[in-house]
């Protein structure tokens, strides 16, 4: 209940400016919607990677002012740079809320700005994107790691993000991913923002083949993947998982069944970005931000050599999903 309290009032604050901010903007985002991406060359591709780190910026920006006049400067601030050029309000924005609504919905005596309670918020439509990142670990990577041909197995600067733009996310961990990163494991979980899960033990395929991961030949070995991650998180966490991801997504319906006998949820995801092995930070983006719909859990990496693509990808993913009236959620 704390954790909700905390998030809900996140959100109010930031979806508060948010509002201010596009409702001034909004004028713009049409002008920049009919006449950027229309004649772009390659379309919403090459005008959402030219300028989505654009509209970020400005919303930093605006929302790191306090001074009022200041403030009222740099919301026109992207319309300047729209009319040089740049289209700082690429992305879709939001309409902001009618003042009839507003008005009829606050109880009198109060002003008609925009109603962002809780309550305000569920009788409208919101649509909720799960960002989840899987932390594989494999014995050959933790090899990898003790011979220092790896320095990190997941990527600071995508951590860092997140909470710097303040986004939810479930973390699927194996279980000596957490053993090497105990302190990175224990620290997401003990913040609100972050949902530790269960990803096996050393990420060996429950079915074979599973992209030449190492294969479990028994049922034994299968519940210990589960079991023994079950173990080291709760021991680190204080929490045990409710879910489990498999690796490599590869199962059939027994294995399923073997992990709801062990009191899991199985959660596999719904949108796939193709994260893994890419280098292509657009092409996951657009991917994600085009087949995004509401409810929809998109699997990801926690970057490193294996993800390299993954933190840029997910610096355009958030603010155009945002920008369409997405809210960002951690699995429950
Ligand atoms: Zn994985």
């Amino acid at each position: 209940m704390v954790r909700y309290i905390e998030k809900t009032a996140f959100e109010q604050r930031y979806q508060s400016t948010e509002k201010r901010f596009s409702a001034n903007l909004g004028f713009f985002a049409s002008l920049t919607r009919s006449s950027v991406i229309k004649n772009s060359p390659n379309g919403n591709l090459d005008a959402l990677v030219r300028l989505a780190p654009v509209a970020p910026a400005c919303q930093d920006f605006y929302m790191a002012t306090t001074h009022e006049k200041f403030r009222s400067f740099i919301s026109v601030l992207p319309a300047i740079l729209l009319i040089a050029g740049f289209g700082c309000t690429v992305t879709p924005i939001p309409a902001a809320p009618s003042p009839m609504h507003s008005a009829r919905q606050e109880p009198p005596g109060t002003d008609a700005s925009p109603d962002i309670r809780p309550e305000a918020r569920q009788r409208k439509t919101i649509r909720t994107v799960y960002l989840t990142f899987d932390a594989d670990m494999t014995p050959a990577m933790k090899r990898r790691l003790e011979e220092k041909k790896v320095s990190f197995w997941y990527d600071q600067g995508l951590v860092d993000y997140l909470r710097k733009e303040n986004v939810p996310a479930t973390i699927f961990t194996t279980g000596m991913f957490a053993e090497l990163y105990p302190v990175l494991v224990k620290d997401l979980a003990e913040d609100g923002r972050f949902s530790i899960q269960n990803h096996s033990y050393d990420h060996a395929g429950f079915e074979s083949p599973c992209y030449g991961l190492n294969e479990l030949s028994t049922d034994d070995q299968r519940r210990t993947e589960i079991t023994k991650t079950q173990a080291i998180l709760k021991a680190l966490t204080g929490y045990a998982p409710t879910l489990f991801r498999f690796p490599g997504l590869c199962k059939n319906a027994h294995d399923d069944a073997i992990v709801t006998s062990l009191g899991l949820q199985v959660n596999d995801g719904n949108l796939v970005s193709g994260d893994a092995f890419s280098h292509d930070a657009a092409r996951i983006a657009m991917h994600v931000i085009d087949t995004a719909v509401d409810g929809s859990v998109v699997v990801m990496h926690l970057g490193g050599p294996n993800a390299t693509a993954t933190p840029r990808a997910v610096m355009l993913i958030v603010p155009a999903l945002r920008a369409k009236g997405f809210v960002f959620e951690k699995l429950p």
